[in-house]
C-alpha cells in the first residue's frame, strides 16, 4: 500500500511542469509549519521566494499535504520542515522529493546533533523542540548554512541575519526565563497543564513542570483514563488554570475541568489559548516566533494573576492592549 502510494506520487511529481524552475533568481523555498515559515522569512528575507504550507491554527501532526502543496515542493529548491515526525503525513512526499534531488532540510537536525532533543519514551523523540529558544537559535544557524550552501553568492547575508536573530532570541529567552521564574510565583505552583504534550521544552527552558492531557502527538485521542489522571493532578495540586492550545480541540481540556469541578476543584481555562504546534495568523499578535513565545508567557502569567515584567525595548514589540501588565 505504502509503495503504491509512493509510485503514484512519483508519477505525479514527474508529470508536473518544470517550466517554473527558472522564473526568477530568488531561491524557491517551501516551509511546512508556521514556525518554519517564520524562520525562513527571518533568515532568507527578500532573497527567497517562500511558500508556506500550513496556516495559523493548523495541527501539523494531522496535516496532509494537498496536491498544490506537492506541486510547490516539487518546484522548490529547498523544502524546510520541523522534523522528528511532527509532520507525520509528509514522509512519503519527502522520500519522493529526495529522489528528485530537491533539498529537504529538517530544522530539528542541528538540535538533534547537539543532543538537546528530549525523548517521550526511549527512542521516541519529542518533536516540539522549538519551544526552547536556545534550540531555535541552533535551527536559525542551521538554516542559514543551508541557504548559504544553496546560494553561495549571498552566504554573508544569510549568516548575518542568523547572527542578528540569535541575539534577539537570547534577549527573548532571558526575559521569558526571568518572567516565568519570578520569586512571586511559588515554585510548587509552576505547573502548566495543556491539551497535549507540546510544552516540555518550554517547561525545561523556563523552569515549569508541564503536563499534557494527550501525549506528544494529537493523532491518538485522549483516553478516559488520561483525562481522569490529569483531573486527579489538578485536584491534588490545586491547579487553578489549565490551557487550551489553538491547534487542538478544547474538548479534552473541558473534560478535565468538568471532572475536576465535579470533585469540588476550582479550575478554569486560561484567558487566551496558547500557541503550541501552530503560531497565530500573520496579522495577529503571535504570528511570529518571538511574538508566539511572548504571547504564551504573558497569557500564562495573566491567567494565574501574576505580574508581567516589561518587555526589552530591543525586541521592538507592540503588545496588544489586553496584554499590558496589570
Ligand atoms: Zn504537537
Amino acid at each position: 500500500m505504502k509503495r503504491l502510494a509512493r509510485c503514484a506520487l512519483l508519477m505525479l511529481l514527474t508529470l508536473l511542469p518544470l517550466s517554473a524552475l527558472h522564473a526568477e533568481d530568488r531561491l524557491r523555498v517551501v516551509a511546512t509549519t508556521t514556525q518554519a515559515a517564520d524562520l525562513a522569512r527571518v533568515i532568507g528575507g527578500a532573497r527567497i521566494a517562500l511558500t508556506a504550507l500550513m496556516s495559523g491554527g493548523v495541527d501539523p501532526h494531522l496535516y496532509k499535504p494537498t496536491e498544490s502543496d506537492i506541486a510547490a515542493m516539487n518546484a522548490a529548491q529547498l523544502v524546510i520542515y520541523s522534523g522528528l515526525n511532527l509532520e507525520g503525513q509528509f514522509e512519503t512526499v519527502f522520500e519522493a522529493l529526495g529522489q528528485r534531488m530537491v533539498r529537504v532540510y529538517a530544522l530539528s537536525e542541528p538540535v538533534l546533533q547537539a543532543g538537546f532533543i528530549l525523548e517521550e519514551t526511549v527512542g521516541v523523540p519529542d518533536p516540539h523542540f522549538w519551544f526552547d529558544p536556545r534550540n531555535w537559535m541552533l535551527a536559525a544557524q542551521g538554516l542559514a548554512e543551508v541557504l548559504a550552501e544553496l546560494d553561495a553568492a549571498h552566504a554573508d547575508f544569510y549568516r548575518a541575519n542568523a547572527t542578528a536573530y540569535v541575539a534577539q532570541l537570547e534577549t527573548l529567552y532571558d526575559w521569558a526565563r526571568a518572567a516565568m521564574t519570578d520569586p512571586a510565583i511559588p515554585e510548587a505552583k509552576r505547573i502548566l497543564v495543556t491539551s497535549h504534550d507540546a510544552f516540555r521544552y518550554f517547561g525545561d527552558a523556563f523552569g515549569w513542570t508541564v503536563r499534557g492531557i494527550q501525549g506528544i502527538s494529537t493523532v491518538a485521542e485522549a483516553s478516559v483514563s488520561a483525562i481522569q489522571e490529569v483531573a486527579d493532578l489538578v485536584v491534588r495540586e490545586g491547579i487553578e488554570v489549565i490551557f487550551v492550545e489553538s491547534s487542538v480541540s478544547p474538548a479534552t481540556v473541558q473534560a478535565v475541568i468538568a471532572a475536576a469541578q465535579a470533585r469540588g476543584a476550582t479550575v478554569r481555562t486560561g484567558i487566551r489559548e496558547l500557541y503550541s504546534d501552530a503560531m497565530g495568523a500573520p496579522d495577529e499578535f503571535g504570528g511570529t516566533y518571538v511574538e508566539m513565545i511572548v504571547h504564551n508567557v504573558v497569557t500564562i502569567l495573566q491567567s494565574f494573576g501574576y505580574a508581567v515584567p516589561p518587555l526589552p525595548e530591543s525586541l521592538a514589540l507592540d503588545l496588544p492592549e489586553t496584554f499590558q501588565a496589570r
